[in-house]
């Protein structure tokens, strides 16, 4: 993938997870109505133990894809961006310009998706 590319999809992770992480500092800490100058503060305590906060706080939907979205970052550094987790093919651009954090390729997805529905029963 072209770096230009790259940093494109770097911009709209770190986006959604400033926006996924914001959200929960909200209506974990300081409530909906309650909202004052001191949420400013939240970015500077985001450390590990503040982040783990984050995760338990959120609804499942939100919880995981706050996890997705800081796994693709992680891949990014590593290097596998845009590889499928599960075939190792390349993922669509088309679908990583929708979902950025997406784990795996479209076959994939759906195989997986299956596998979960069979799990839950
Ligand atoms: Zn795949």
């Amino acid at each position: 993938m072209r770096k230009e590319r790259l940093a494109y999809f770097r911009k709209c992770l770190l986006e959604k997870q400033r926006q996924l992480t914001e959200e929960v500092g909200r209506t974990a800490i300081y409530g909906k109505d309650q909202e004052d100058d001191s949420i400013k503060d939240l970015g500077d305590q985001a450390n590990t133990a503040y982040n783990r906060e984050f995760f338990f706080e959120l609804g499942n939907g939100d919880r995981r894809l706050l996890r997705d979205v800081v796994s693709a970052l992680q891949k990014m550094d590593d290097g596998g961006f845009g590889s499928c987790e599960r075939c190792g093919e390349p993922i669509a651009e088309k679908r990583l310009e929708a979902l950025p954090f997406a784990r795996y390729c479209i076959d994939c997805q759906r195989l997986v998706e299956q596998e979960e529905r069979m799990a839950t029963g």
